[in-house]
This record gives structure tokens, C-alpha cells and sequence, in this order.
């Protein structure tokens, strides 16, 4: 049950990223190179920079300097095509996004049909499969409104994951969940950890950031203080701004 180690291929590299919203400096100058199977944690205050990091990995924020690569192509270039970086790229957010009028199935199938063309009962096969190993097989025909925040969330994993993206984005998956919710979606991260997904996850759970976590990075207003595997970080964090932060939150 280990999870699978990284082999060291990088699959997103960013590199002295700066972003600017009106005369604020959200991210400024940020580098971070994350390695195939691994997972990383972004932690930080609110406010700290860690959506708009993760928007910028998946271009629904521009940068305003730097560069990001997948798997060593530069996404930043204007000339990249948005919607094909995109689909290379999972991505879950807070909120659920399910659409209210389709079956899971069909919010699952959606995107591997229109963005990557998958035939419809292959990707209906996969969706199925996918969805009878991760425990929510029973749920298939359901539409969203019948299944709980826990169920939905996981639902939308599963919709991200269908297609075998090269990186998978979660920011703040768990924070809109009631909190007896909140474990079946940790239990999915974990079950993805072990099967190899890289992950970039931003969270405000701390206990989850250090067991699911290879490395973990503390933002603090743009800027990436600190970071390093969760028992250093957590237990023997190096700069003031990190031991001020977790003194916060614990
Ligand atoms: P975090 O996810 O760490 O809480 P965010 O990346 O969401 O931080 O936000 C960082 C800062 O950028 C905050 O001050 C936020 O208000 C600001 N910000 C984020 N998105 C926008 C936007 N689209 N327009 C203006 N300001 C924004
Ligand atoms: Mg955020």
C-alpha cells in the first residue's frame, strides 16, 4: 500500500512567476518544481497566493511574469492553446461545479467526450470502472442534488481524474464540507497518493497536509518561505514566518 515514490521526471515547473492584481503583488517571483507521484501541499494564510498559484498552473489566471512548464512545455507562451493544456490538467475546486442536470455519469463523461473525443461507451466504461473502484459505482445514474457535499466532491475527483491527467490541481477541496464529510473525500486523496497521481493541493487541514503530504510549502504573501517534507516543516520549521503561522493554526 506505499505510495508509489517519484521518479524524479518534473511535471510542473514554475519559475519566478509574478502575478499583480491592480497595484497588489499576489505572487511575486514564485518557483516551485513539482516531480511525477509526488504530492505537494501549499499551506498559508489566507490571502497568501496559493488559488491564484494553482490558477496560474491551470491558465485561468495569466502570469504577468515568469514561466510555468508541463512536462516541459512552456504554457506561459501566448502562443500555448489554452484548451489542450487544459485537458492535460485535473482540477477540483471548493465548490463542486457538478452540473445539476446531468447524471454523475454524464458530468463524469462530459469532458472526456467533448474536450479529449473519447467514444461515449468507452469513456461510459472507464467512468464506470473508475467509479466502482473508488466506491461510488452505486451512484452512477444519480444526479447531483440526491448525493451529499462528501459524495459530490469525490464525484468531482473522479470526473478530474477520468482522462489520466499529468497533474492534478485541489484547492481547498474539503473547506465548504460539513466536517463528518470531510474524512470520505481525505480517504479519496489518499487512495489517488497511492496509486501514483502527482497533486498540487492547497489546504487548510493540517493533520492531512502532514500525512498525505511528500513535500510541503508555506506561502506568505507571494512569496514561498519555506518548504520541505512535513515532519520538517511541521516539527522543525526553519524561518519565523512558518513558526508564526503554525502557532496560528494549531
Ligand atoms: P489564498 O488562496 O491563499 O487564500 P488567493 O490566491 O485567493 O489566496 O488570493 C491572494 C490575494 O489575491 C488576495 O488578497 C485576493 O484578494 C487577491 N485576489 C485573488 N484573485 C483576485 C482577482 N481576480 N482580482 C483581484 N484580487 C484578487
Ligand atoms: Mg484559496
Amino acid at each position: 500500500m506505499s505510495p508509489v515514490p517519484s521518479d524524479g521526471a518534473v511535471v510542473i515547473e514554475v519559475r519566478g512567476v509574478r502575478k499583480r492584481f491592480g497595484d497588489h503583488d499576489v505572487l511575486r517571483g514564485l518557483d516551485l518544481a513539482v516531480a511525477r507521484h509526488e504530492v505537494v501541499v501549499l499551506i498559508g494564510a489566507s490571502g497568501s497566493g496559493k488559488s491564484t498559484l494553482l490558477k496560474t498552473m491551470n491558465l485561468i489566471e495569466r502570469v504577468d511574469d515568469g514561466q510555468i512548464f508541463l512536462s516541459g512545455d512552456d504554457i506561459t507562451d501566448p502562443r500555448a492553446d489554452a484548451d489542450s493544456i487544459r485537458a492535460r490538467i485535473g482540477v477540483v475546486f471548493q465548490h463542486f461545479n457538478l452540473f445539476p442536470h446531468l447524471t454523475v455519469l454524464e458530468n463524469i463523461t462530459l469532458a472526456a467526450r467533448k474536450v479529449h473525443g473519447w467514444r461515449a461507451p468507452d469513456a461510459r466504461a472507464r467512468a464506470l470502472e473508475l467509479l466502482e473502484t473508488l466506491g461510488l459505482g452505486a451512484k452512477a445514474g444519480e444526479y447531483p442534488d440526491r448525493l451529499s457535499g462528501g459524495q459530490q466532491q469525490r464525484v468531482a475527483i473522479v470526473r478530474a481524474i477520468l482522462t489520466e491527467p499529468e497533474v492534478l490541481l485541489l484547492d481547498e477541496i474539503t473547506s465548504a464540507l460539513d466536517p463528518q464529510l470531510v474524512g470520505e473525500v481525505l480517504d479519496l486523496v489518499r487512495e489517488l497518493k497511492r496509486r501514483g497521481t502527482t497533486i498540487v493541493m492547497a489546504t487548510h487541514e493540517m493533520s492531512f497536509a502532514r500525512e498525505v503530504a511528500d513535500r510541503v510549502v508555506f506561502l506568505k504573501e507571494g512569496v514561498l518561505v519555506e518548504q520541505g517534507p512535513p515532519e520538517q516543516l511541521f516539527d522543525a520549521p526553519q524561518h519565523p514566518a512558518t513558526v508564526e503561522f503554525l502557532a496560528r493554526v494549531r
